[in-house]
């Protein structure tokens, strides 16, 4: 067999472990927005693609189909580290008006994504802004933010996988790997 071009990389969380959690996130995302008919979920793209699809379907199985739209944004470039700047690449149609909404997205970093998101969703009339994110690199925020929902903490290393790309490549994996190892 051939090997994997990241088989040389650590695994940090196993698929396994991150299908595992996934339902207990659906679970507390239940708890919070069940008995409301108005929210709807807003993904953050790109790297949110697959961990929505994994946590929508994990909400339907506790009978919940809320709306579902896209907002791409982009920090990086080809870099590993944010650049502080975030263009909006694509925004959602969804009227968002008086809605509660959720934003999915990979991972919690410095915080300034999120925080452009919740600022956008607030000017366009979201009546509150709740995140989720997979990955929550707690040590490394500059701007105040929290995820309402996270699925695991993670130390302050470049990691690629399940939605999050290096250089647009291991987006497709079914676990996260760390890609700065301890040495
Ligand atoms: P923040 O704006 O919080 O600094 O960064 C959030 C965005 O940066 C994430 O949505 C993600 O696209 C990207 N990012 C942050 N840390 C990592 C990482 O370790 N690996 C990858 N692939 N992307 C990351
Ligand atoms: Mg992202």
């Amino acid at each position: 067999m051939k090997s994997s071009p990241t088989s040389h990389f650590p695994i940090l969380i196993s698929a396994r472990s991150i299908q595992r959690r996934i339902p207990q996130l659906a679970r507390l995302i239940q708890q919070a927005f069940a008995n409301d008919p108005h929210w709807a979920l807003i993904s953050i793209l790109n790297g949110s693609y697959v961990f929505l699809a994994d946590l929508g379907r994990a909400l339907h199985k506790r009978g919940l189909t809320p709306p579902i739209d896209f907002l791409a944004l982009s920090s990086y470039g080809a870099g590993t580290r944010s650049s502080g700047r975030i263009r909006v690449e694509r925004l959602f149609t969804l009227d968002i008006r008086n809605r509660n909404i959720l934003v999915v997205d990979d991972i919690l970093d410095s915080g300034r994504t999120l925080a452009q998101a919740r600022n956008l969703l607030k000017a366009r009339g979201a009546r509150s802004v709740r995140v989720c994110v997979l990955l929550d690199k707690q040590t490394r925020r500059k701007v105040e933010g929290k995820a309402d929902f996270a699925g695991f903490t993670i130390p302050d290393h470049f990691v690629a996988g399940y939605g999050l790309d290096r250089d647009g490549h291991f987006r497709n994996l079914p676990h996260i790997v760390d890609l700065d190892p301890p040495l």
